[in-house]
């Protein structure tokens, strides 16, 4: 089945907010297994909204609109979508009640206007709001399915998901099983090359490739009439992913990020790591500190920015930094050296770099970056050239430092 999103609202058009609805819908559709061939934008205007939908119409099956659903004049969405199909907009009790119910709850004064979020397109199925007072709707139009969702992604979001989500599943002959196969240590051109034939032979289960800042994800998406079935057509195509990339491979549960993957490795050897940080500033460690759980495999995490600290705290010699400079082989090793003396953790890493814009020279250009790693006894300082803007090569380091710990965990025997 084909689905369409329609987002409404001028201050998407103009730019004041991020279409970050259409993004989380597109996912969303795409692993339900709904193709998505056109997303549309429209401000809050009749004609234009009338149009989009009457667009989408003779294209889709599934129109999916967000946004429009407020109180004010301005919001139209129902109302065109009322216009379009011919449907009466009656008044729903039952959402006027809810709606009556927070204002009280929260000691504010409803407004006349506040009403119109309680009627509904004749026909349409009404889906409570738990976080809001628009209503989220869905009507079934003729052979198709025209779905309204709220414009704040805090409403939005929980309600497609437990409302809307399992009522596009009813709808689908088939069942939609997908496994996300997640890599890191390798580009994304030589991952993909390692796959070429999959890629070209692919029709179901169907892989497709994705791209993230020192990762690689395959998404891996099979289709039968039952769960099991399509878990069976899904299962050789992973093992084969696996199978060629190895110890890259540092998940195959989509909800497993690699911060959690390295923590889980930590957990599993019964370890702790420690970090020390100088271009990025803490990131590693507040990437590692968002996993649930991980204070029994944190030690500590210290911002050595300025080279006093990295003398101060971890120990590097002042010839060292005098005679390599602060971002090099040597200032990186010490640093790991310094910090595992001093905390005593299994695992110690350390991050000295440039990040730009400024800094850079023809012998240690912007990008340079050194990590070190050491477990136990075994030391391995690496070097990097990142390219991009700060932002970019602060990111790309704390990936590549998750990514050097990680194997050198694998490695360590
Ligand atoms: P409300 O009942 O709050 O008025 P609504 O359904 O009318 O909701 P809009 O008025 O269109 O929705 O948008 C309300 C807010 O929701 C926006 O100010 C914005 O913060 C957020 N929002 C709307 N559309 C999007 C979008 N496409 N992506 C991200 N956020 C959005």
């Amino acid at each position: 089945m084909i689905a369409e999103l329609i987002s409404v609202g001028t201050e998407i058009l103009l730019g004041n907010i991020v279409n970050t609805n259409a993004a989380f819908l597109a996912k969303q559709c795409a692993a339900l297994g709904l193709s998505c061939y056109h997303q549309t934008v429209v401000g809050d205007n009749e004609e234009r909204l009338c149009e989009a939908i009457r667009t989408a119409l003779t294209r889709a099956d599934i129109l999916i609109l967000s946004g429009g659903l407020g109180p004010t004049q301005d919001d139209l969405t129902k109302e065109m979508v009322a216009r379009v199909t011919g449907r009466e907009l009656l008044l729903d009790e039952h959402s006027k009640e809810r709606i009556r119910d927070f204002f009280q709850l929260r000691g504010r004064e409803i407004t006349g206007n506040n009403w119109k979020q309680a009627y509904y397109p004749e026909g349409a199925i009404i889906l409570d709001n738990e976080n809001g007072t628009a209503p989220g709707l869905i009507l079934p139009y003729l052979d198709k399915h025209i779905l309204l969702l709220p414009g704040p992604p805090e409403e939005l979001e929980p309600m497609f998901v437990n409302q809307m989500s399992p009522y596009l599943k009813e709808l689908q002959q088939e069942v939609i099983c997908s496994s996300t196969v997640k890599l890191c240590g390798i580009g994304e051109s030589k991952a993909e090359t390692q796959i070429l034939d999959l890629l070209e032979k692919q029709s179901n289960p169907t892989i497709a490739p994705y791209a993230k800042t020192g990762e690689v994800h395959f998404r891996v998406t099979a289709r039968a009439e039952t769960e099991a079935k399509a878990k069976a057509l899904l299962e050789p195509v992973v093992q084969e992913l696996t199978g060629r990339f190895g110890s890259q491979v540092y998940t195959i549960r989509e909800e497993v990020s690699l911060e959690q993957a390295v923590a889980e490795l930590l957990q599993e050897k019964g370890w702790k790591i420690a970090t020390a940080e100088s271009c990025t500033g803490g990131m590693v460690a507040a990437r590692l500190t968002r996993v649930a759980g991980v204070s029994g495999v944190f030690e500590t995490g210290v911002i050595t920015y300025a080279n006093e600290t990295k003398r101060e705290l971890l120990g590097v010699k002042e010839e060292t930094l005098a005679h390599f400079g602060a971002v090099s082989f040597q200032t990186a090793e010490e640093m790991v050296l310094g910090l595992a003396e001093r905390t005593g953790a299994e695992v110690s890493l350390s991050i000295t770099g440039i990040a730009g814009p400024s800094g850079g020279t023809k012998e240690k250009p912007v990008g340079l970056v050194f990590i070190g790693c050491k477990i136990k006894e075994n030391v391995t300082i690496k070097e990097f050239h990142f390219s991009g803007n700060r932002e970019k090569i602060r990111e790309s380091s704390v990936v590549a430092a998750l990514s050097l710990v990680r194997s050198c965990m694998l490695a360590y025997e």
